[in-house]
């Protein structure tokens, strides 16, 4: 139902009052008419306008109130976070306040709807960090409890789990590295400092670096041939950080003696850059998840490949930070296309 406003109801509330007076002055003077009549007129008109009067106090006083509880629940939802837009104001103070609360209201829901999900996120997050842990720590504790109990005096053995405790030693470094650089990431710690310079020369850089790796599986890693310079302008040293990532995963997901293609094309003011290979490829339905932390299509060929399962979150934050975008197309058995843009240099 419409709210009626306080001055209204003040108006019907005095007229009522004066009805009634009028009433009972009439019904009590009744053989005397023209009597009965000034004095139901006069007592009619001096009790509407007291009861006015009285009324518009009562109602200044409480309509002050309403004004200032609207005050606090105004500031108070425009210095919480995330305010919701200001509602549409009528000249009815009591359902501008209706409003003010509902809207407020509506903020507490979302605010805890928010704080559910970031608590679910926290412990879904702590969980995985610590299984992620937990098998190489288990791992240098097997090595080192098996030396104590003799094999530390055994040539056949001791040397061989040293090597293997500092391998997991390893993996504990690489996976407390992505952990640091996706917490920077996702804190906005990290700072993006775009400079301009030539994309094709730090894919190069990477591919002879990363040239041992790939040949051990017979891999070959393409460049275009032209040598065309591909200036974009990004932060050189994050952005080495995302094609490394992707490079390392084509070897990592590619097929012996397969092929990455690494490409790149013009778009406008940007440069889209494409890494593609003929490798296993990714079922659709992973496809809309690949991006999210600790998301793996297959968990034990990830690990055993060294994979963190933070690869391509961080690629994805490292991407986001240049306010571009990155894709993924792919097909099950037949390989994969990463391409991102960079904003052209
Ligand atoms: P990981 O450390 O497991 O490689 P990433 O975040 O880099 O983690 O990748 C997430 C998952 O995406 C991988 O576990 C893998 O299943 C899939 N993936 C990533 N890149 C490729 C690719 N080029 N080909 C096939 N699968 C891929």
């Amino acid at each position: 139902m419409k709210q009626i406003s306080p001055k209204i109801a003040v108006l019907i509330i005095a007229i009522l009052i004066s009805g009634i007076v009028f009433l009972a002055l009439y019904l009590y003077f009744p053989s005397e008419y023209n009597i009965a009549m000034t004095a139901a007129i006069i007592g009619t008109c001096s009790a509407f306008l007291s009861s006015l009067i009285l009324f518009f106090f009562l109602n200044q006083i409480i309509l002050k109130k309403i004004d200032r509880l609207l005050d606090t629940v105004k500031n108070y939802r425009a210095n919480s976070d995330n305010p919701s837009p200001r509602p549409n104001y009528t000249n009815n103070e009591i359902h501008n306040l209706d409003l003010e609360i509902h809207a407020w209201a509506e903020d507490r829901k979302n605010e805890n709807e928010q704080l559910h999900k970031l608590e679910v996120y926290r412990k879904e997050f702590l969980g995985n960090v610590s299984h992620e842990l937990k098998t190489p720590v288990f791992n240098i504790q097997g090595y080192i409890l098996t030396l104590l109990d003799g094999g530390l005096e055994d040539p056949s053995i001791n040397r061989n789990y040293l090597i293997r405790a500092e391998k997991s030693v390893d993996r504990m470094i690489t996976i407390i590295d992505d952990l640091e650089a996706i917490s920077q990431l996702e804190t906005g710690e990290l700072q993006i400092e775009p400079e301009r310079f030539d994309i094709a020369v730090l894919v190069k850089d990477i591919i002879d670096a990363m040239e041992m790796k790939a040949t051990a599986k017979g891999i070959i890693l393409t460049i275009p041939e032209d040598n065309k310079p591909v200036f974009v302008y990004a932060d050189r040293f994050r952005i080495r950080q995302v094609i490394v990532n992707l490079i390392v995963n084509s070897i990592k997901y590619g097929k012996e003696y397969g092929e990455t293609k690494i490409r790149f094309y013009d778009i406008g003011d940007t440069v889209s850059i494409e890494i593609a290979d003929n490798g296993i490829g990714i079922a659709k339905e992973h496809l809309s998840r690949l991006f999210e932390r600790f998301y793996r299509v297959d968990k034990s060929r990830s690990r055993e490949q060294g994979g963190t399962g933070l690869g391509l979150a961080i690629v994805k934050h490292i991407i986001e930070a240049h306010n571009q975008t990155i894709n993924v197309m792919s097909t099950e058995g037949a390989g994969t296309v990463f391409s991102f843009t960079l904003k052209k240099g």
